[in-house]
């Protein structure tokens, strides 16, 4: 038989992200279940992109788009990351479109990362972080937030930046997170980007949930530090448009040069049709989050309160669409074995929190990103089920 590249097998021998899919692969099989693994908006892209998308196809947008983007879209990414977060990024040299923010991390750790080199990533997180270093040939070292209850502060940050010294290439911050939908503010911002700033460090931003902040402004920790922030966004989440693959990323006009030499060679370009919807969206539909914003805001709070009465800590998520939740001490604490349980028994799926690192162990994922009507029938066997356990 062929051998498999040995750097792949070594790379990815221990990142979790493939018990992900196999999770998800397992849950799909039970009949009835009722899934909160999913990070995707259940709604559908408003009708206003569709028609932007549909009018491209029409008018034969059809053809190869710039690798970098259409000048349409460059402009508009520019002028909405202006409007919200006072940065000018040039739409010729410091935007590139991606293929949603998965491409575009992917391209940018690729990009930036040499073989050996560490990037922090503060856990629990998004599963493609640890995976994308170690592809890259780096260094994936999670920085355990849980005992800042999952928010990156200089107390818990600084121990890892004096440890693993010019070997950091990068930290990763995902605000809003995540799994937990803990959102970070500007002076919490400010004080990581203190940490950094002069030093041969990047910050990779993943700001995907920009628009799904609840409580008062969004920040951006680019706005502290633009000369060494990569800021990673797309409109998977804000627009749901999640199957559209669509994203961008802004940084110095040097490192996007290089990052645009792995896009271009992993996907040449976006759709183009499709970067016409996308300009659509961030022109006239930059107010459409809203209804949606509201309904998860109902969800969350029926959610939390039907968790808490079972016995499941957890804090109310400011962004985002998850609640991470510990599991009661009647339980079985092993939130792998627990979450396969509860999907066979209770028929309702949700994610160990270990797939989004090891401090997530004892906890476990739901999304909100479900109709309110399944999310109660969802409670409604989960408290039986905890009934059930109590015995
Ligand atoms: N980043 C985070 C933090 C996410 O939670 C997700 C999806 O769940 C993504 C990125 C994926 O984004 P995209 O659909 O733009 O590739």
């Amino acid at each position: 038989m062929v051998e498999m590249s040995k750097h792949m097998r070594d790379s990815l021998q221990n990142v979790p992200s493939q018990k992900i899919f196999d999770f998800s692969q397992f849950t799909s099989t039970i009949d009835d279940i009722i899934q909160l693994t999913i990070g995707e908006p259940d709604f559908n892209t408003p009708e206003h992109i569709k028609q932007a998308g549909i009018q491209a196809i029409e008018n034969n947008h059809t053809h190869y788009a710039p690798q970098r983007g259409t000048t349409g879209l460059l402009k508009a990414v520019s002028g909405y990351l202006k409007d919200t977060t006072g940065v000018d990024y040039d739409p010729q040299t410091q935007i590139l479109v991606t293929n949603g923010v998965t491409e575009g991390a992917f391209a940018a750790l690729n990009a930036i990362v040499n073989q050996g080199d560490v990037v922090l990533v503060p856990t629990p997180t998004f599963s493609i972080y640890t995976a994308d270093v170690a592809i890259a040939g780096g260094t994936p070292v999670e920085v355990d937030t849980s005992p800042a209850n999952f928010r990156l502060t200089p107390e818990i940050l600084k121990p890892y930046l004096a440890k693993y010294g010019d070997r950091v290439k990068a930290v990763v911050v995902v605000n809003p997170s995540n799994p937990t939908g803990v959102a970070m503010n500007q002076v919490e911002l400010d004080a990581i980007a203190d940490l950094v700033r002069g030093k041969n460090i990047f910050i990779l931003a993943d700001e995907i949930y920009s628009e799904l902040w609840y409580d008062g402004q969004a920040a951006s920790i680019t706005k502290s530090l633009p000369e060494q922030t990569i800021l990673v966004n797309g409109l998977s989440k804000s627009y749901a448009m999640t199957g559209w693959r669509v994203g961008y990323l802004a940084a110095p006009k040097d490192v996007v040069a290089n990052i645009f030499k792995v896009h271009a060679f992993a996907v040449t370009d976006v759709s183009t049709f499709v970067q016409d919807a996308a300009k659509e969206a961030l022109t006239n539909g930059r107010e459409d989050y809203r209804p949606m914003e509201e309904a998860y805001i109902k969800r969350r709070d029926v959610m939390k309160s039907a968790l808490s009465k079972m016995g499941w800590q957890c804090t109310a998520p400011q962004g985002a669409f998850y609640i991470f939740a510990r599991i009661p001490d009647f339980l079985d604490q092993d939130d792998e074995q627990l979450a396969y349980d509860m999907a066979k028994k209770a028929k309702v799926a949700a994610t160990p929190g270990s797939y989004f690192g090891k401090c997530g162990e004892h906890y476990i994922r739901f999304s909100y990103a479900t109709a309110l009507d399944k999310i109660q029938e969802a409670m409604t066997r989960l408290a039986k089920y905890c009934a059930d356990q109590r015995k």
